[in-house]
């Protein structure tokens, strides 16, 4: 069932998952698409985020924008509920921050990523290169995550509670818990159309699902659904992102991942296991929840015979 509505307000708004947001030329959503868009957000009982580009609206945008409930992702702190980042750099905020970085960047910068989460309340790391990791960079993953996981133990230890997605979010998860674009969300684009996630925009303007005059029509609704995701509906990686873009590039269809989105989110998955295992030898944490299984996999389709 639809949740939310993704409003990119301009050309440029930032990209806050895998996928880049090319377009360098500012083209703001017109005041009357935004209007209609929030009008087929209430319509439809939807939760709106507004995406923003890198710089200040016009008053008379802010005053739109404000006549209904809605999160705000900006790549500036003021007035976010989201600040998305693009590089490492020193954070000291009361807000969620989206960290988007490629892997050699992750491999090299470890203790400045443990830093950032110190500053922010949540970090949500979010690679942009998946599809390219190589054995040995899931090798060189595991050991960041093993890094890591180190340092999230000794803050929990301390008395904190740390919310790194790459380790803490499987912990907490009972269910998977995916991005959910074409099935719980979709995007409007400056331009009044819908997508299935702002990525769909950014690769092809006419690769739409419906406008603002006609209204919705998603071709094959379905395939967006867990339950047609024939490899994901049989995996426990629930904080997996199962990026519907990712699968479409990688393998063609959207319900079908890639080896590599695959095996990442199982050393996550893993690595969430082994601080689960570790925070509790100092204390009773998070009772609530079971205990992450050991899996000799790394990816699931490698054990299809036994689903
Ligand atoms: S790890 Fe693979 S199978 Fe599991 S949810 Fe993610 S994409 Fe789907």
């Amino acid at each position: 069932m639809l949740q939310y509505l993704i409003i990119l307000l301009d050309e440029t708004s930032t990209s806050f998952c895998h996928y880049e947001a090319p377009k360098k030329e500012r083209k703001l959503i017109s005041l009357d698409t935004l209007r209609q868009g929030i009008r087929f957000g209430m319509m439809e009982n939807l939760m709106i985020q507004y995406v923003y580009p890198d710089y200040e609206l016009p008053d008379e945008y802010k005053e739109v924008i404000e006549s209904i409930d809605h999160s705000k992702i900006k790549p500036m702190a003021e007035d976010a509920d989201v600040l998305v980042m693009n590089k490492i750099e020193a954070v000291q905020t009361d807000i969620p921050v989206v960290l988007r970085i490629g892997k050699q960047e992750l491999f090299a910068h470890q203790k400045e990523v443990v830093a950032m989460l110190k500053g922010a309340p949540r970090l949500n790391v979010v690679l942009t290169d998946v599809e390219t990791f190589t054995d040995e960079d899931f090798d060189a993953y595991k050991k960041v995550l093993a890094a890591l996981s180190a340092e999230v133990e000794k803050l929990y230890v301390e008395g904190k509670s740390p919310q790194l997605n790459l380790l803490t979010d499987r912990m907490m998860l009972s269910q998977m818990n995916n991005c959910g674009a074409g099935d719980t969300s979709i995007t409007l684009a400056p331009n009044g159309k819908f997508y299935v996630c702002p990525a769909f925009y950014y690769d092809d303007e006419a690769d739409s699902i419906g406008d603002l005059e006609q209204g919705l029509d998603i071709k094959n609704k379905q395939l967006y659904k867990l339950s047609y995701a024939p490899i994901c509906r049989h995996c426990d990686a629930w904080q997996c992102k199962r990026c519907i873009w990712l699968n479409r590039k990688t393998t063609l269809e959207v319900n079908t991942p890639s080896h590599e989105q695959c095996v990442v989110a199982h050393l996550e998955r893993n690595a969430s296991r082994e601080l689960q295992h570790n925070i509790r030898k100092h204390g009773t944490f998070l009772p609530e929840h079971e205990e992450i299984k050991e899996i000799d996999y790394l990816d699931p389709f490698d054990v299809r015979e036994d689903w």
